[in-house]
């Protein structure tokens, strides 16, 4: 029979997985949280301090992008009804693909569902199996996943080993690969730390590399206007996410025409998927409009931050290369971050706490986002239960 071939639990494999992380401690779970303001939520019936969102600029709950995202519905509906090749595009998406190019410095951009979507579905039109990827060994899953799915060549360099890149660029330039590729984060998503951005495009320069570079947590933050690092260099194409610092939803991609022509006609995840909706393209130009006037609680942000490490230290925390409003409180092993964040979520503080495999086994974390919205209040607060956290005696922390 065919059929023996097949265990008869079509879904042994599902119990398999979940078994196995639950033993690991690894099961992953949903806990739902009430948004009460741009830093505040209730969970579990109590009110916490949230350190562990990505509204770097508190622009989510900004009425400025409600009203727009309001207006925008009130206007042209709740949904786009088709993709932007059939009938889905209206002007709202060119005018603000227009406005985003200019924004970021480049000929063109074009819009994305998510930053997700956009890295998966980009990179696996840029490159085919003859292609060569070096790629930053902590890039996000999504950007992997783009790779994975070209069949292109993949080597990872060292995180941030620019030295190491260029080897690998030498070796490469003596091969027959039908394109180079380099892609990277700019502000790193687990670290807070910055990717050399000049010296990067002057690398794909030299080498004939096409650059690619994640900005989903510069963008809002850094740069000029809090448009990215990317903008002021020569690289080929950049992505920018609204699910963060613009407090919306969405992604785009800045650069050249030619570029976005390509895309359009060859990249799947642009093409066979539904425009985005009105009050999100709203939103993501109301928070556009306000990026320029943002500049002081930019500043804030990084002084926050910057603060916030000093007294980290003080009290014994390593905090890593972190240079940005992304602080990773590095603990190392896994039991002792669960019970750090549980302790803090006593508290009142949501911090949570990531492990492998979303960063390297032995690096478990806190990882802090802050928030322009934060106070210097609320950093003492922190500050204070993460103190009375580790002062309690190690074999209790244990059974927290
Ligand atoms: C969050 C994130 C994404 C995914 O963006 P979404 O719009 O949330 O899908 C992609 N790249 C990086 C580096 C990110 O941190």
């Amino acid at each position: 029979m065919i059929f023996s071939m097949v265990q008869k639990d079509k879904f042994a494999f599902v119990d398999a997985a979940l078994a196995e992380r639950t033993q690991n401690q690894q099961l992953r779970s949903l806990e739902a949280i009430d948004p009460i303001d741009a830093v505040q939520v209730m969970q579990r019936g109590q009110t916490r301090l949230n350190f562990s969102s990505n509204d770097y600029l508190g622009l989510a709950k900004h009425p400025a992008l409600i009203a727009a995202a309001q207006q925008y519905t009130a206007q042209y509906g709740t949904g786009a009804t088709a993709s932007r090749l059939a009938t889905g595009t209206y002007e709202i998406h060119q005018q603000l693909e227009t406005k985003l190019a200019a924004a970021c410095e480049r000929e063109a951009a074009l819009l994305f569902s998510s930053g997700f979507q956009a890295n998966s579905t980009i990179l696996a039109a840029l490159l085919d199996r003859r292609s060569l990827v070096l790629c930053d060994r902590w890039v996000h899953s999504s950007i992997v996943q783009g790779i994975l799915a070209s069949g292109a060549r993949f080597i990872r360099y060292r995180h941030n080993d620019l030295n190491q890149l260029e080897a690998k660029l030498k070796t490469a330039s003596t091969q027959a690969y039908s394109r180079l590729l380099i892609v990277t984060e700019t502000v790193f998503s687990m670290d807070g730390d910055q990717a050399d951005v000049a010296a990067l495009s002057q690398l794909a320069q030299q080498y004939n590399a096409i650059l690619y570079l994640d900005e989903a947590h510069a963008l809002g933050v850094l740069g000029q206007n809090g448009m990215g690092l990317a903008a002021p260099y020569s690289v080929d194409l950049t992505i920018g996410t609204f699910g963060k610092a613009f407090g919306a939803f969405g992604a785009f991609v800045a650069c050249s025409q030619k570029l976005r022509d390509y895309l359009m006609n060859c990249c799947p995840g642009f093409i066979y998927t539904t425009a985005l909706p009105p009050a999100v393209v709203g939103a993501i130009d109301a928070a556009l409009s306000l990026m320029p006037e943002l500049e002081p609680d930019r500043q804030r942000l990084m002084q926050h931050a910057e603060m916030l490490r000093t007294q980290l230290q003080e009290i014994g925390f390593e905090t890593g290369a972190s240079t940005t409003q992304i602080i990773p409180l590095l603990i190392g092993s896994e039991s002792k971050t669960l019970n750090l964040a549980q302790s803090l979520a006593d508290q009142g503080i949501l911090a949570t706490a990531i492990r492998p495999p979303t960063v390297a086994q032995g690096t478990s974390r806190i990882r802090l986002a802050l928030s322009a919205a934060h106070t210097p209040a609320h950093l003492a607060q922190l500050i204070y239960s993460l103190k009375l956290s580790t002062e309690l005696p190690q074999d209790i922390t244990a059974c927290l």
